[in-house]
């Protein structure tokens, strides 16, 4: 495609400052730069621009308007701006957002525009020039500066009739001058070459053929299958999906191809996430308390955080759809935060159902030429929804009118690494206070500082609650299994006799169940019975994991840390006994129990290891919805927005995993999770049913959950963290020290910490806890520690120079990062 480039304006306004600063693409550089504008350019913030940079020309981005040079650069040092390669790729204020997360976090604006922008956006989109021969009459080089008359030969003397202007400017230093001599004489054009892929793409589609009975009968039972599932979804899926969903091969899809039993052939795609056609759905007719909560939203149009506090099942879904719709048709754009892609599938196919293509997906598992044609796609401002998750926030939507977080609570919007480290809430309350829009802030289980916020009486901030389920469906009761009475009772198993009798029930009535496993990382591992050698990373200091995803593939040992994989040892590598045994409670010894005691019950397993690739998330839980299998065993995914009214048995395996950690907001986590698991049940008309199995039914954050009392369970929380000026009464600021050698770290460490002492008692400003090791000190070959700064109050305290000191120190072998308002102390 070519766009034509933008005309010089014929009056020069004379108040048009002289001065841009850009930041340039240029791997390390991470400061702005000051560069002249020249007179035939009228070049604005959010234009991306070519600049001569060291002897390159470059891309880069224009921030913002200096009326003077910087004090100490000589003005006829600095060069100008050579073009405009691509105009306003973002919206006005965007720039005070990008700018305020990097104060914020302490980041160079540089990485922030890392997290922010689409990859790769700065060199998409290409300059070129072209001859226009006609126009060049005989000897007219003599007219020509010499620099002109140089590229002139250049062009003329080269193979092909277009080239770049890189490659110009690189072949003929300067050559912009005259490139712009070319051009004004109409002897060349310039044009923009922007980067839509030469070819659409195309996708194989499946299609479901009509087949007659005598071809049928001859089928295999396979392959009917295969017939059958692509019939119930309208008769038409990708090929890709469709292998997925069936379970099938490519052979299998082509033998029927041969049959004339379907047709496979390849579509059109525009680069955008797209799912499977979705039936068109209407709005519902809204219970009492979602038509109150829609009321007070509607009322809503300027800046404003509205906590949305439902309990699970309640229909807050419908109230996000609801109040959209008025939104979009005032053409403004909505944009919506969910906390992990594994739960927007079905969240998505809600959204597309009732808005069609005015959908977009946008988040970091998209391929680049995806991310960066959604990207463009919202410039256009095209009243729109974009689901995302939390580097959406910072898409480039000029007219937002409503910003949700679903399940606010979740830590998920937290970037523990690398930095910019923040939180998707704060940004989104930055953000939505920028364009003056309202936020919405969803959740069965609000997270404390919401919670702390949204009580206070404020005339910006409003609390919104959804008390019951919708058609007054009543809460799935929770019944809590003490296991040191099942060891009393001779029961070995990870089942409880309760849970047990439950899933017999389950086989008998063809109902369905989820059974939720707390892992951590290091929860299983492989040990010798001889010797008690335990397999470790050779890299980390932790446990290998056994892994063994399905029947027939290899068994390995993998390092939830590194990633390092090994082959399962046949012998113990330390004594040679082959007697090697496999410890912990993951997701595949439960499925092996499964398997040993309910042969019956077909499991789909739903955790990181069987979900790994893109769409496998869709495919599970299609396969679960159409009840290919009665139960899903799975970790903390499950707990994210699933709705399936078919769901009436929830297993929590074990809950102390969750209940035994030890920063400051475990309890809260906890809480949170379990309520969030045994929200799964119920959502039919079956009542539901959920087992709470833990070795401490006595604890605190267990009674609270088994009586779905959010309220008493956050005042007691409340009143812990402000005695101890935990968040959200105080702020916490950590800083992360890592290095492939353990001593310098150490006493780097040890360094840090003293200056922060010192400075901490002189100011009063905060307090140092630390250092202290990471609780698994090597990762990956580095060791790690960690200082953690306190702060008695929300006040912001400015660290620049404080972490400024700790850099000077800090040798080049450490690596030094700051994560605030940490909420992964690992
Ligand atoms: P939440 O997000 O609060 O857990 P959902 O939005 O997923 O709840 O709603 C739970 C179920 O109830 C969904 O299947 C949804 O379609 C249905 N639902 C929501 N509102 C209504 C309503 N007003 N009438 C009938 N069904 C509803
Ligand atoms: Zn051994
Ligand atoms: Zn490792």
């Amino acid at each position: 495609m070519i766009v034509a480039q933008p005309i010089a304006p014929y009056h020069l306004t004379p108040t048009r400052p002289p001065y841009v600063e850009v930041l340039v693409d240029c791997p390390g550089s991470e400061k702005l730069f000051t560069y002249a504008i020249p007179e035939e350019l009228e070049v604005e913030p959010g234009d991306i621009l070519s600049v001569p940079f060291g002897s390159q020309q470059v891309g880069a981005i224009a921030i913002g308007f200096r009326s003077s040079p910087p004090p100490d650069l000589d003005p006829t040092r600095i060069k100008a701006v050579d073009d405009i390669i691509t105009r306003g790729f973002f919206p006005p204020h965007y720039w005070q957002l990008l700018e305020q997360v990097a104060d914020y976090y302490y980041t160079p604006l540089m990485q922030v525009i890392r997290v922010a922008l689409p990859p790769g956006l700065l060199q998409r989109s290409q300059r070129r020039i072209r001859l226009n021969p006609e126009a060049i009459t005989p000897g007219a080089e003599q007219f020509l500066s010499p620099i002109a008359r140089r590229v002139l030969a250049l062009l003329q003397n080269g193979k092909s009739d277009h080239y770049s202007a890189t490659y110009v400017q690189q072949k003929i230093p300067g050559a912009s001058r005259g490139i712009r001599d070319l051009v004004q004489r109409n002897y060349a054009q310039s044009y923009l070459e922007t980067p839509r892929p030469a070819q659409p793409k195309l996708k194989q589609a499946v299609i479901l053929i009509d087949v007659s009975p005598i071809v049928y009968t001859e089928l295999t039972k396979r392959q009917k299958e295969v017939l059958i599932i692509l019939r119930r979804h309208g008769g038409e899926l990708w090929l890709t999906d469709l292998l997925q969903i069936a379970r099938t091969t490519r052979p299998t899809i082509s033998n029927l191809e041969r049959c004339g039993c379907l047709v496979v052939e390849g579509r059109e795609v525009l680069r955008r996430e797209r799912g499977v056609s979705v039936a068109a759905d209407g709005a519902k007719d809204l219970t009492p308390a979602q038509s109150q909560a829609l009321q007070q939203i509607l009322q809503q149009s300027n800046y404003c955080e509205m906590l949305l506090h439902g309990v699970t099942g309640s229909g807050k879904t419908e109230v996000y759809l609801q109040a959209i719709a008025p939104i979009l048709a005032q053409q403004k754009s909505v944009l919506i935060l969910v906390p992990e892609i594994g739960l927007t599938p079905q969240l998505t196919d809600r959204f597309r159902a009732r808005f069609g293509d005015r959908v977009f997906v946008y988040h970091s598992a998209l391929s680049e030429g995806e991310r960066f044609d959604t990207w463009r796609q919202m410039l256009t401002g095209e009243p729109q929804v974009v689901i995302g998750t939390r580097s959406a926030i910072f898409c480039p939507l000029p007219r937002l009118g409503l910003i949700v977080l679903d399940e606010e609570h979740d830590s998920s919007f937290k970037q523990d690494r690398p930095a910019p480290t923040y939180h998707g809430r704060t940004v989104a309350k930055w953000r939505a206070k920028l364009e003056d829009c309202p936020l919405i802030l969803g959740s069965a289980t609000p997270s404390l500082d919401t919670w702390l916020d949204c009580r206070q009486i404020h005339p910006q901030r409003h609390y919104l609650s959804l008390p019951e389920r919708v058609q007054a469906r009543p809460m799935p009761p929770i019944e809590i299994i003490d296991l040191r009475g099942e060891l009393q009772r001779g029961n070995r198993s990870i089942f409880s006799l309760t849970l047990q009798q439950e899933l017999r029930r389950l086989q008998e009535t063809g109902k369905q169940g989820i059974l939720f496993i707390h892992r951590r990382g290091h929860s299983s591992f492989v040990s010798c019975r001889s010797c008690g050698y335990v397999i470790e990373c050779p890299h980390c200091d932790v446990s290998l994991s056994y892994h063994h995803t399905h029947e027939g593939a290899s068994q390995l040992l993998r390092c939830h840390y590194c990633g390092y994989t090994r082959q399962h040892p046949r012998t113990c590598p330390e004594c040679g006994s082959p007697y090697l045994k496999f410890f912990g409670s993951g997701t595949q010894r439960v499925m092996q129990e499964l398997a040993r005691n309910f042969p019956e019950l077909n499991a789909i397993r739903f955790d990181s290891d069987t979900t790994r690739n893109k769409g496998t998330h869709r495919a599970l839980l299609t396969r679960f919805a159409q009840g290919e299998a009665q139960l899903l065993v799975g970790t903390q995914m499950l707990t994210k927005g699933l709705d399936l009214p078919s769901v009436s048995l929830v297993g929590i395996v074990a809950a102390d995993g969750l209940l035994n950690l030890s920063d400051y907001w475990a309890g809260e986590r906890a809480f949170q999770t379990l309520t969030q698991v045994a929200g799964r049940a119920g959502r039919g008309d079956d009542p539901g049913r959920v087992i709470l199995q833990t070795y401490t039914p006595e604890h605190p954050v267990v009674q609270a959950v088994q009586r779905y009392d959010y309220a008493e369970f956050v005042e007691a929380e409340l009143e812990q963290r402000e005695a101890l000026d935990y968040p959200p009464y105080g702020r916490l600021l950590l800083v992360r020290l890592s290095s492939l050698d353990g001593e310098l770290v150490e006493a780097t460490a040890m360094q840090m910490g003293e200056m922060l002492q010192e400075d901490g008692a002189r100011s009063g400003e905060y307090e140092v806890l630390g250092p202290v090791p990471a609780t698994v000190l090597r990762v990956s070959d580095r060791y790690r520690w960690q200082i953690l700064l306190k702060f008695p109050s929300q006040d912001r305290v400015e660290l620049q120079g404080q972490l400024q000191r700790l850099r000077d120190v800090c040798p080049p072998k450490v690596r030094l990062a700051v994560d605030v308002d940490p909420l992964n102390f690992g």
